[in-house]
Protein backbone atom coordinates (compact mmCIF):
# COMPACT_ATOMS: atom_id res chain seq x y z
CA UNK A 1 0.00 0.00 0.00
CA UNK A 2 3.18 2.36 1.20
CA UNK A 3 6.33 1.69 -0.26
CA UNK A 4 9.15 3.99 0.07
CA UNK A 5 12.67 3.35 -1.03
CA UNK A 6 15.60 5.43 -0.86
CA UNK A 7 13.80 8.54 0.27
CA UNK A 8 15.39 11.80 1.56
CA UNK A 9 14.28 15.13 2.50
CA UNK A 10 16.31 18.26 3.41
CA UNK A 11 14.78 21.26 4.40
CA UNK A 12 16.57 24.38 3.45
CA UNK A 13 16.35 28.05 5.60
CA UNK A 14 18.63 30.74 3.74
CA UNK A 15 22.62 29.29 3.89
CA UNK A 16 21.47 26.13 5.89
CA UNK A 17 20.72 22.52 4.56
CA UNK A 18 18.72 20.49 7.16
CA UNK A 19 19.18 16.57 5.85
CA UNK A 20 16.03 15.16 7.61
CA UNK A 21 15.58 12.20 6.42
CA UNK A 22 18.70 10.39 4.83
CA UNK A 23 17.61 7.28 2.64
CA UNK A 24 14.10 5.50 4.23
CA UNK A 25 13.31 2.01 2.94
CA UNK A 26 9.77 1.08 4.52
CA UNK A 27 6.78 -1.14 2.94
CA UNK A 28 3.44 -1.18 4.65
CA UNK A 29 0.55 -3.20 3.58
CA UNK A 30 -2.65 -3.26 3.09
CA UNK A 31 -4.57 -3.51 6.78
CA UNK A 32 -1.53 -2.97 8.85
CA UNK A 33 -1.29 -0.56 11.75
CA UNK A 34 1.81 0.99 11.82
CA UNK A 35 3.50 3.13 14.39
CA UNK A 36 6.37 5.86 14.11
CA UNK A 37 8.65 6.31 17.05
CA UNK A 38 11.51 8.23 17.61
CA UNK A 39 12.72 11.58 19.52
CA UNK A 40 11.64 15.18 18.68
CA UNK A 41 12.78 16.66 15.48
CA UNK A 42 13.97 13.08 13.78
CA UNK A 43 11.63 13.46 11.13
CA UNK A 44 8.70 11.67 12.25
CA UNK A 45 6.09 14.67 11.06
CA UNK A 46 8.29 15.16 7.68
CA UNK A 47 7.58 11.08 6.81
CA UNK A 48 4.06 11.37 7.56
CA UNK A 49 3.70 14.30 5.82
CA UNK A 50 4.88 12.89 2.66
CA UNK A 51 3.35 10.04 2.77
CA UNK A 52 0.35 12.29 3.23
CA UNK A 53 0.77 13.76 -0.37
CA UNK A 54 1.37 17.11 1.87
CA UNK A 55 4.94 17.81 0.98
CA UNK A 56 7.52 16.14 -1.38
CA UNK A 57 10.78 14.71 -1.59
CA UNK A 58 14.21 15.44 -3.11
CA UNK A 59 15.25 11.65 -3.97
CA UNK A 60 14.16 8.00 -3.83
CA UNK A 61 10.84 6.91 -4.78
CA UNK A 62 7.36 6.96 -2.85
CA UNK A 63 4.70 4.56 -4.19
CA UNK A 64 0.95 4.38 -2.76
CA UNK A 65 -1.46 1.83 -4.23
CA UNK A 66 0.94 1.13 -6.63
CA UNK A 67 1.26 4.61 -7.84
CA UNK A 68 4.36 6.69 -8.38
CA UNK A 69 4.45 9.76 -6.26
CA UNK A 70 6.16 12.45 -8.05
CA UNK A 71 5.84 15.45 -9.40
CA UNK A 72 2.31 15.95 -9.22
CA UNK A 73 0.27 19.29 -9.61
CA UNK A 74 -1.34 20.39 -6.79
CA UNK A 75 -4.76 19.40 -7.98
CA UNK A 76 -3.39 16.25 -8.75
CA UNK A 77 -2.06 16.03 -5.20
CA UNK A 78 -5.18 17.42 -3.67
CA UNK A 79 -7.25 15.06 -5.31
CA UNK A 80 -5.56 11.69 -4.51
CA UNK A 81 -5.15 13.11 -1.28
CA UNK A 82 -8.81 13.47 -0.78
CA UNK A 83 -9.80 9.94 -2.27
CA UNK A 84 -6.98 7.87 -0.66
CA UNK A 85 -6.31 9.29 2.88
CA UNK A 86 -7.48 10.39 6.14
CA UNK A 87 -5.91 13.10 8.51
CA UNK A 88 -5.77 13.08 12.29
CA UNK A 89 -3.71 15.62 13.86
CA UNK A 90 -2.72 16.20 17.65
CA UNK A 91 -4.55 19.46 17.93
CA UNK A 92 -7.24 18.07 16.29
CA UNK A 93 -7.42 20.83 13.37
CA UNK A 94 -11.50 21.66 13.63
CA UNK A 95 -12.86 24.81 12.49
CA UNK A 96 -13.73 26.37 15.62
CA UNK A 97 -16.94 27.85 14.24
CA UNK A 98 -18.48 25.28 12.50
CA UNK A 99 -20.25 22.98 14.58
CA UNK A 100 -19.66 18.85 14.49
CA UNK A 101 -21.59 17.81 11.82
CA UNK A 102 -20.52 20.56 9.50
CA UNK A 103 -16.77 19.64 10.63
CA UNK A 104 -17.31 16.47 9.99
CA UNK A 105 -19.30 16.93 6.57
CA UNK A 106 -16.61 19.38 5.39
CA UNK A 107 -14.02 16.58 2.94
CA UNK A 108 -17.59 15.90 1.16
CA UNK A 109 -17.65 19.30 0.23
CA UNK A 110 -14.46 19.21 -1.31
CA UNK A 111 -15.86 15.90 -2.98
CA UNK A 112 -18.95 18.12 -4.42
CA UNK A 113 -21.43 16.16 -3.14
CA UNK A 114 -24.78 17.87 -2.10
CA UNK A 115 -25.53 19.37 1.51
CA UNK A 116 -28.08 16.85 2.37
CA UNK A 117 -26.55 14.15 1.39
CA UNK A 118 -22.92 15.56 3.42
CA UNK A 119 -24.83 15.92 6.74
CA UNK A 120 -26.61 12.08 6.51
CA UNK A 121 -23.32 10.53 6.20
CA UNK A 122 -21.50 13.12 8.64
CA UNK A 123 -24.79 11.67 10.71
CA UNK A 124 -23.98 8.45 10.58
CA UNK A 125 -19.99 9.14 11.40
CA UNK A 126 -20.82 10.88 14.24
CA UNK A 127 -22.94 8.19 15.71
CA UNK A 128 -20.82 5.89 14.76
CA UNK A 129 -18.01 7.70 17.34
CA UNK A 130 -20.67 7.92 20.08
CA UNK A 131 -20.99 11.75 19.20
CA UNK A 132 -24.76 11.92 17.82
CA UNK A 133 -26.20 14.03 20.60
CA UNK A 134 -23.29 16.63 19.75
CA UNK A 135 -23.93 17.38 16.39
CA UNK A 136 -25.24 21.28 17.06
CA UNK A 137 -22.25 21.71 19.42
CA UNK A 138 -19.17 23.49 18.21
CA UNK A 139 -15.72 21.84 19.31
CA UNK A 140 -14.94 24.18 21.68
CA UNK A 141 -18.03 22.72 23.44
CA UNK A 142 -16.52 19.25 23.85
CA UNK A 143 -14.08 17.44 25.67
CA UNK A 144 -10.56 16.66 24.28
CA UNK A 145 -12.04 12.90 23.54
CA UNK A 146 -14.66 14.00 22.32
CA UNK A 147 -12.73 16.25 19.46
CA UNK A 148 -10.54 13.74 18.36
CA UNK A 149 -13.37 11.42 18.02
CA UNK A 150 -14.75 14.17 15.88
CA UNK A 151 -11.68 14.78 13.54
CA UNK A 152 -11.24 10.79 13.28
CA UNK A 153 -14.75 11.25 11.98
CA UNK A 154 -14.20 13.68 9.77
CA UNK A 155 -11.15 11.17 8.54
CA UNK A 156 -13.08 8.49 7.90
CA UNK A 157 -15.95 10.08 5.69
CA UNK A 158 -14.26 10.16 2.31
CA UNK A 159 -13.75 6.28 2.98
CA UNK A 160 -10.29 6.83 2.78
CA UNK A 161 -7.82 3.84 1.99
CA UNK A 162 -5.06 4.93 4.51
CA UNK A 163 -5.34 7.29 8.04
CA UNK A 164 -2.15 9.28 9.14
CA UNK A 165 -2.28 9.87 12.62
CA UNK A 166 0.62 12.59 14.52
CA UNK A 167 0.60 12.57 17.90
CA UNK A 168 -3.45 11.60 17.67
CA UNK A 169 -3.02 10.97 21.63
CA UNK A 170 -0.20 13.87 22.18
CA UNK A 171 -2.91 16.22 24.07
CA UNK A 172 -4.84 13.50 26.05
CA UNK A 173 -4.38 12.43 29.25
CA UNK A 174 -3.66 8.55 29.44
CA UNK A 175 -7.42 6.73 29.52
CA UNK A 176 -8.40 8.93 27.51
CA UNK A 177 -5.57 8.17 24.61
CA UNK A 178 -6.12 4.86 25.28
CA UNK A 179 -9.96 5.11 24.52
CA UNK A 180 -8.82 6.70 21.08
CA UNK A 181 -6.49 4.44 20.23
CA UNK A 182 -8.83 1.99 20.84
CA UNK A 183 -11.38 3.52 18.31
CA UNK A 184 -8.72 3.36 15.70
CA UNK A 185 -7.84 -0.21 16.17
CA UNK A 186 -11.58 -1.02 15.87
CA UNK A 187 -10.97 1.21 11.95
CA UNK A 188 -8.14 -0.53 11.39
CA UNK A 189 -9.85 -4.30 11.88
CA UNK A 190 -12.34 -2.71 8.85
CA UNK A 191 -9.57 -2.92 6.13
CA UNK A 192 -7.91 0.51 6.73
CA UNK A 193 -4.56 0.66 6.80
CA UNK A 194 -3.21 3.03 9.81
CA UNK A 195 0.14 4.84 10.42
CA UNK A 196 0.84 6.63 14.00
CA UNK A 197 3.27 8.48 15.13
CA UNK A 198 3.92 9.25 18.60
CA UNK A 199 6.53 8.98 21.39
CA UNK A 200 4.77 7.49 23.77
CA UNK A 201 5.64 3.51 24.49
CA UNK A 202 2.49 2.11 25.52
CA UNK A 203 0.45 3.87 22.44
CA UNK A 204 3.03 2.37 20.22
CA UNK A 205 2.60 -0.93 21.77
CA UNK A 206 -1.21 -0.92 20.56
CA UNK A 207 -0.15 -1.17 17.08
CA UNK A 208 1.01 -4.07 15.02
CA UNK A 209 4.78 -3.18 14.22
CA UNK A 210 6.78 -0.35 15.79
CA UNK A 211 9.33 1.76 13.29
CA UNK A 212 11.76 4.19 14.68
CA UNK A 213 13.50 6.92 13.12
CA UNK A 214 16.48 7.92 14.25
CA UNK A 215 19.15 9.83 12.59
CA UNK A 216 17.36 10.83 9.19
CA UNK A 217 17.21 6.36 9.00
CA UNK A 218 14.95 3.83 9.73
CA UNK A 219 16.41 1.85 12.83
CA UNK A 220 14.44 -0.77 14.03
CA UNK A 221 11.12 -2.15 12.30
CA UNK A 222 9.69 -4.97 13.95
CA UNK A 223 7.63 -7.92 12.93
CA UNK A 224 4.14 -8.11 11.69
CA UNK A 225 1.49 -9.47 14.47
CA UNK A 226 -0.80 -11.89 12.29
CA UNK A 227 -4.14 -10.60 12.56
CA UNK A 228 -7.42 -11.35 11.20
CA UNK A 229 -8.29 -8.29 8.90
CA UNK A 230 -12.18 -8.74 8.14
CA UNK A 231 -12.14 -8.49 4.07
CA UNK A 232 -13.17 -5.17 2.86
CA UNK A 233 -16.30 -5.28 1.04
CA UNK A 234 -15.65 -4.26 -2.71
CA UNK A 235 -18.03 -2.34 -5.09
P1 LIG B 1 9.36 15.26 14.50
O1 LIG B 1 7.96 15.22 13.99
O2 LIG B 1 10.01 13.91 14.59
O3 LIG B 1 9.48 16.00 15.80
P2 LIG B 1 9.84 16.97 12.21
O4 LIG B 1 9.66 16.11 11.03
O5 LIG B 1 8.75 17.91 12.54
O6 LIG B 1 10.26 16.08 13.46
O7 LIG B 1 11.16 17.86 12.01
C1 LIG B 1 12.42 17.29 11.68
C2 LIG B 1 13.45 18.42 11.62
O8 LIG B 1 13.15 19.26 10.49
C3 LIG B 1 13.44 19.32 12.82
O9 LIG B 1 14.78 19.71 13.09
C4 LIG B 1 12.62 20.52 12.38
O10 LIG B 1 13.00 21.68 13.04
C5 LIG B 1 12.93 20.59 10.90
N1 LIG B 1 11.80 21.11 10.08
C6 LIG B 1 10.55 20.60 10.05
N2 LIG B 1 9.78 21.28 9.18
C7 LIG B 1 10.57 22.24 8.64
C8 LIG B 1 10.36 23.27 7.67
N3 LIG B 1 9.18 23.43 7.07
N4 LIG B 1 11.41 24.08 7.38
C9 LIG B 1 12.60 23.93 7.98
N5 LIG B 1 12.87 22.96 8.88
C10 LIG B 1 11.88 22.13 9.23
MG1 LIG C 1 6.16 15.90 14.77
Amino acid sequence: MISLSGLHKSYITGQNRLHVLKGINLEIEKGEMVSIMGSSGSGKSTLLNIIGILDNYDEGEYKLNGKLVRGLTETQAARYRNDMIGFVFQSFNLIPFKNAVENVALPLYYKKINRKKRNMMAMEYLERMGLKEWADHTPNEMSGGQKQRLAIARSLIARPAVILADEPTGALDSKTSYEVMEVLQEINKEGITMLIVTHEKDISEMTDRIIRLNDGLIEYSNGIKKKNVKKMVTA
